[in-house]
């Protein structure tokens, strides 16, 4: 039983912080909030596929980058400073970014860089989901602005 626990405490701690990465403690929007979202991405990115069995998206403070795929973790972080300053559109292509690079383990095992395998699921999924999401995104411009009232014909007290 000891040994279980600290196994548990282990895994717990691995969890926090990593090379070049740690997990936001007091993050401004909560990680579950983070996590929810990112679940969404996932099923309209995979169509639906499983969530990956394990895995937990997270606020971090990254060395350098905007997201992170520590595999050992089984996390995907995004730097929450760099996210705030972000449109919409980047934090989806980031979510989506990380979210390739959890499909393509081997590549980045073999290479530590962007192979084919993952430019092509992420360019792919990108692509789609930015398809679904522009309609709604676009805001339409509205009427022609109204010309100024005429001032002349006000009256004043
Ligand atoms: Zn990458």
């Amino acid at each position: 039983m000891a040994t279980m626990t600290k196994r548990r405490e282990t895994s717990l701690v691995q969890r926090l912080a990593g090379n070049g990465w740690r997990v936001l403690e007091l993050p401004r929007v909560p990680h579950e909030a983070l996590e929810e979202f990112a679940r969404e991405v996932w099923r309209l990115a995979f169509h639906a596929i499983p969530w990956p069995s394990g895995w937990g998206v997270r606020w971090g403070v990254l060395t350098n980058a905007r997201g992170l795929c520590p595999y050992e973790a089984k996390l995907i972080l995004l730097d929450e400073a760099w996210m705030l300053n972000d449109s919409p559109e980047q934090i989806v292509r980031t979510l989506v970014h990380e979210m390739a690079h959890l499909q393509h383990p081997r590549e980045w095992a073999e290479t530590q860089s962007h192979g084919p395998g993952f430019q092509e699921t992420c360019d792919r999924a990108t692509a789609f989901v930015l398809s679904v999401l522009e309609p709604e995104r676009r805001i339409e411009p509205t009427a022609e602005p109204e010309p100024e009232a005429q001032v002349d014909e006000w009256e004043y007290r």
